[in-house]
This record gives C-alpha cells, sequence and structure tokens, in this order.
C-alpha cells in the first residue's frame, strides 16, 4: 500500500514553529514511506482566508524544503460536501438545530450548575413540526449538528498507543452553521476520504476530533485512515506557545537569516527520542524517521537553542551549500571563518576583515613589538604553514610568547581580539594588506 499523507493549514495567517512541525513529520513519513504529501488548504473561512496567505505558505513550505505532490483548496470543493450533506442529512445523521447561541449557553450554565457535564442535549432532535415551523416563520435558520452513535471509539495511535473515546460522553458536533458555511470536521474527513489519505498526523488538540471523524467516515462509508498524534509545543518556559506564534513564524526566522535547515532539523526532531542536532540535508532525518520515535509529553521549542543549531549548522556546512548565498569569497574564506558565525550573513563582517582596507588596532606599548614582527613577515606565496613560520620568528627576534605574543598580532591583522584562526586566516589577508596594516 502507497501512502498519502496531508498538510492542512488555513490559509489565515502564515505557518509557525508548531506547523511546520506537522509538515514535517507528514513530509518525513512520505519521504520514509515512499508515499504521497499533499498540501491542503483549510479555507472553508473564506471570509479569513487570503491568497496572499496561500502564497506566502507555500513558500514557507518550499523553503522548508517540503515539495507537495498536489495541492487542494477546500474552497473549491462545497459542491462536493454540500452533496455528502444533503446525503447525511437524507440519513438522519445530521439533524438541523434551532437553538441560539444563547439558549445554548443558558442550558450549558444549568447543567454546569446542577453539576452536569455540558453536552448537548438533542433537544432539537424531539421538536414537533409545528414547533420547528413557528422558528422557521420565526425566521431562524437552523445549524447542523452530526448524530453521534454514543459508542465507544478506538483506534491504534501510531504514537500513543490504544486510544478509546465514548462518544457518549461529546456534544454532537456542529458540522454546518445556520448560514450554511461548513466547520473544519467535515470537508476535513470527506477530503481524507476522496483523496485517499491513509495515514492523518496531527496534534494532540485533535484527538477528540479524531472519534468523531471516525464515526463520520464510518457514516459516510469511507476508509478509516491510521491517526498519529504527536505532543504540542510548550515555550522554554514550560508554557504554551500561543501567545507568541507571531514571532516564531517561519517567515520571520528566514527573514532573521536562519537555515532552512536548521529549523527543519529543529522541527523535526523535537519530542523524539533523538537528540536534537543540526541535520545538513534530509537523509539523515529520513533515515532515523520513527513516529515511535515521538514523546507523549509535550516538547519544549526554545528559540535560544535553534539558534544554537543554526550556528553548529553553519561551522559543519561545505562552500557547496553555501556558496550561491554568498555574493563573495572562496572556498578557503569559508571554511576559514564558518567556525566563528551564528548566521550566514556574519560571514560578510568577516569578508571584510579579511579582503577590506582597514587599519589594524596597535596598542602604544606594542608598537616596537608590532614594528619587530612587520619585519619578520616571510616572503609571499603565503599558505597554511606561515603564521607558524611568522610566530616563531616573531617570537625569536622578540622574546614574547604566549597571549603577548599573538593577541597584538590579532589587533593588529583584524581590529578584533577574537576570531577565527589566523592560519586560516594570514593567507586570505596576503603579505599586501598584512604589511600596510602593520605599519
Ligand atoms: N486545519 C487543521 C488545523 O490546522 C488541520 C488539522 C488536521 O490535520 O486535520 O488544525
Amino acid at each position: 500500500m502507497s501512502t498519502i499523507v496531508r498538510f492542512a493549514p488555513s490559509p489565515t495567517g502564515r505557518i509557525h514553529i508548531g506547523n511546520a512541525r506537522a509538515a514535517l513529520l507528514n513530509w518525513l513519513f512520505a519521504l520514509k514511506t515512499g508515499g504521497q504529501f499533499i498540501l491542503r488548504y483549510d479555507d472553508t473561512d473564506v471570509a479569513r482566508s487570503t491568497q496572499e496567505f496561500a502564497d506566502g505558505i507555500a513558500a514557507d513550505v518550499a523553503w522548508l524544503g517540503i515539495k507537495p505532490a498536489r495541492v487542494e483548496w477546500q474552497s473549491k470543493r462545497f459542491a462536493r460536501y454540500d452533496a455528502v450533506a444533503a446525503d447525511l442529512k437524507a440519513r438522519g445523521f445530521l439533524y438541523a438545530c434551532y437553538e441560539t447561541a444563547d439558549e445554548l449557553d443558558r442550558r450549558r450554565k444549568r447543567q454546569q450548575a446542577r453539576g452536569l457535564p455540558p453536552v448537548y442535549d438533542r433537544a432539537s432532535l424531539k421538536l414537533s413540526p409545528g414547533e420547528i415551523a413557528a422558528f422557521v416563520a420565526e425566521g431562524r435558520k437552523p445549524h447542523w449538528r452530526f448524530k453521534l452513535a454514543q459508542k465507544p471509539v478506538e483506534w491504534n495511535d501510531l504514537i500513543r498507543g490504544a486510544v478509546h473515546i465514548d462518544t457518549a460522553t461529546l456534544s454532537d458536533p456542529v458540522l454546518i452553521r445556520e448560514d450554511g458555511t461548513y466547520l473544519y470536521t467535515l470537508p476535513s474527513v470527506i477530503d481524507d476520504i476522496d483523496f485517499d489519505v491513509t495515514h492523518v498526523i496531527r496534534g494532540e488538540d485533535h484527538v477528540v476530533n479524531t472519534a468523531v471523524q471516525i464515526e463520520i467516515t464510518e457514516a459516510i462509508g469511507g476508509k478509516v485512515p491510521a491517526y498519529a498524534h504527536y505532543s504540542l509545543l510548550n515555550g522554554a518556559d514550560g508554557k504554551g506557545l500561543s501567545k507568541r506564534l507571531g514571532s516564531l513564524s517561519i517567515q520571520q526566522f528566514r527573514e532573521d537569516g536562519l537555515e532552512a535547515m536548521a529549523v527543519v532539523s529543529m522541527a523535526s526532531l523535537l519530542g523524539t527520542s533523538d537528540s536534537i542536532h543540526p541535520c545538513t540535508d534530509y537523509s539523515e532525518l529520513v533515515e532515523s524517521f520513527d513516529l515511535g520515535k515521538l514523546s507523549r509529553a509535550p516538547a519544549r521549542f526554545d528559540e535560544a537553542e535553534l539558534k544554537l543549531i543554526n550556528a553548529k549548522l553553519l561551522h559543519m556546512l561545505p562552500w557547496g551549500a553555501v556558496k550561491d548565498r554568498l555574493a563573495y569569497g572562496d572556498e578557503a574564506f569559508w571554511l576559514a571563518v564558518r567556525g566563528n558565525i551564528e548566521k550566514l550573513a556574519d560571514a560578510k563582517a568577516w569578508h571584510g576583515i579579511v579582503a577590506g582596507d582597514m587599519k589594524g588596532e596597535v596598542a602604544e606599548a606594542d608598537a616596537a613589538f608590532i614594528a619587530a614582527a612587520r619585519a619578520a613577515l616571510p616572503p609571499a606565496p603565503w599558505d597554511g604553514s606561515t603564521w607558524k613560520a611568522w610566530t616563531e620568528a616573531v617570537k625569536a627576534a622578540t622574546g614574547r610568547k604566549g597571549k603577548e605574543l599573538f593577541m597584538p598580532l590579532r589587533r593588529a591583522l583584524t581590529g578584533l581580539d577574537h576570531g577565527p584562526e589566523l592560519a586560516a586566516l594570514l593567507p586570505l589577508i596576503g603579505r599586501e594588506k598584512a604589511l600596510a596594516r602593520l605599519g
């Protein structure tokens, strides 16, 4: 059986780290099983969904390296949803309800006051034709609820193991609002059936939905997919991420100059039994991917850790992985500086230091020492051994050693007291510039 999975964002905003995790777990599953990944826009909320957000999400998904085999839009499928809804109504699975939001609210409060669970009491099912006619005459339009079987629903969750939910404990869910628009539940089930989705991999906030959706799938006569619900993300403070999600958007990470593979590595490995570490491409992630490695405990997302993973990733990236994105430098330059940057853009400052015209910093007390060092500069051509030969000569000439010897040279050559190995930088700076900086 070939697998089909879907990532189903609503284009009512851009995707954040939590959505990226949903996308990546599905994408890795598809890659691992040789299956198909569908990008499905859950845009039944026509008023809040925009083309701009959808385009933005497509760009975010592409930036993450995900290549959907197929893109679907729920807003293009209303005729299909209407047909299924009509059939469910005809067979008594969808029933009309006439309560206003206020009435429902009051009823819930009364139930709570009496210590009863706030489950919808199916009062609308008991209305007489006369009562219904009176509501209609009053101008009320019905919303439509799905009549749950009120029985235990069980599935073998690929992350959580055996799950049992008794739908007798749930309110019959509203699937169609009184203005005729669909809530997410029914279109999602119809799409999963029509697109032959084999595995639904999504957050644990959907566990209860799953019990409902399994019943709806069965009512429609569709094949129930396998389900896997992963735990949600908390922030470094252990609290939910919801309030800060804007700042954790994929767009923001990209604009901040983070590497896509750093975000991919982190989002893919969070909450698994594998350590969070940078992966330079997908191959290792696919190799080690296993839904069974996902923990049931909330995963912790720490932005500081993402920055660290980003730096570690850069430190190991080969020149080939960055050369198209750097408009300067060469392989020797990249290998010299990559260990000293946190973001790719940081390489630019090092390029300025290597290739630019700058005057080094020489303290008055070091002036004679620097003059002696200048005189001891070896002749060109320079290579990786020049630094050692030079500093040994300077040591012999001046008697300085250790920090006393190296720090004034570093400051004079780079203007800084930290940075990449001077053995690597010196040949990049070259004899002519070194002479000028030491002079
Ligand atoms: N649009 C839904 C969400 O973002 C999709 C959930 C699902 O995967 O079924 O929560």
